[in-house]
C-alpha cells in the first residue's frame, strides 16, 4: 500500500471517510485514499500502488496461484507483469539498477567518472517518473551531508565503498518514510555484489 505521500499532505486534509472529491473543470470525481495525482489532476500510475489504483478502478485483485508462491513479499497485489508497472514494481527495478551500478563503480572511481555519475544522478531525480518520489529524491541530495561533490577526497563518489554507503542511505531514507524496516548498509557488498556469505547465491 502507497502512504499519503507529502505531497498529498494537503489534499489528505480535505478527505472525508478514506475519499475526497475533486473538483476537475465542472465534474466531482471521488479519488480514493492513496490513489497519487499527477501534477496535471490525473491519476499517476507510477505514483500508485496497484492496490490502489485496483481499488480506483474497481478491479477485483487477483488471488495468488494456489501452485506457484509468491516470488517477492509483495507478489500478493498480483500486478500481471506485462502491465505498465506500480510505484512498487517501478521502485524495485529501479533500485536493483541503482544498487547494481552503484556495486560496479570503480573501487577507486577516476575524476572523468565521478562527474558522469553525478550528472546521471541529478538527471535521474528530474526524470524519475514517479513525481512525488523523484521529489524527495531530489530534496534528499542537496543536503549538505549527502551531495555529490566530484574530486572530494573521501567524498560519496570517491569510490565504490563510499557510493555504495551513500545509496544504500539514499534507499533507506525511502525506506524510512514508507514504514518499512532499515537495510543493514554493512550487508550492501554482500546484497548487490558478491552474493551471501552462505553462498545461496553462487
Ligand atoms: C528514488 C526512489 C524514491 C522512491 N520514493 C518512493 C515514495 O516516495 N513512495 C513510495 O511509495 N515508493 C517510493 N519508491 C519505491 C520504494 O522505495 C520501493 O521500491 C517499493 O515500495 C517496493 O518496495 P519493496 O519492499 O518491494 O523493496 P524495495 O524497497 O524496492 O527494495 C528492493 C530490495 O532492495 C534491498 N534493499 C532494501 N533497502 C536497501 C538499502 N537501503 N540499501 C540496499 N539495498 C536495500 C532489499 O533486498 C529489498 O528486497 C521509491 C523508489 C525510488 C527508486
Amino acid at each position: 500500500m502507497v502512504e499519503i505521500l507529502p505531497a498529498q499532505a494537503d489534499e489528505a486534509k480535505n478527505e472525508t471517510a478514506g475519499v475526497y472529491a475533486r473538483e476537475e473543470g465542472r465534474k466531482k470525481k471521488a479519488i480514493p485514499k492513496g490513489v497519487v495525482l499527477d501534477k496535471d489532476g490525473k491519476p499517476c500510475r507510477s505514483c500508485t500502488s496497484f492496490r490502489d489504483w485496483a481499488a480506483m478502478t474497481e478491479k477485483k485483485i487477483a488471488s495468488p496461484q494456489p501452485k506457484e508462491p509468491p516470488s517477492t513479499t509483495t507478489a500478493a497485489t498480483s500486478l500481471p507483469l506485462d502491465c505498465p508497472p506500480d510505484v512498487e514494481t517501478l521502485g524495485r527495478s529501479t533500485w536493483t539498477l541503482l544498487h547494481t551500478i552503484a556495486a560496479t563503480y570503480p573501487t577507486t572511481a577516476p575524476m572523468e567518472k565521478q562527474t558522469e555519475m553525478k550528472t546521471f544522478i541529478n538527471i535521474f531525480s528530474r526524470v524519475y517518473p514517479c513525481w512525488v518520489c523523484a521529489e524527495d529524491f531530489q530534496r534528499w541530495i542537496e543536503l549538505p551531508e549527502n551531495r555529490l561533490l566530484p574530486g572530494r577526497q573521501g567524498g560519496h563518489l570517491s569510490g565504490r565503498a563510499s557510493f555504495g554507503q551513500w545509496m544504500c542511505g539514499a534507499h533507506n531514507e525511502v525506506n524510512r518514510k514508507l514504514g518499512k524496516r532499515e537495510f543493514d548498509c554493512r550487508r550492501y557488498e554482500e546484497r548487490w555484489r558478491t552474493g551471501w556469505a552462505d553462498g545461496r547465491c553462487d
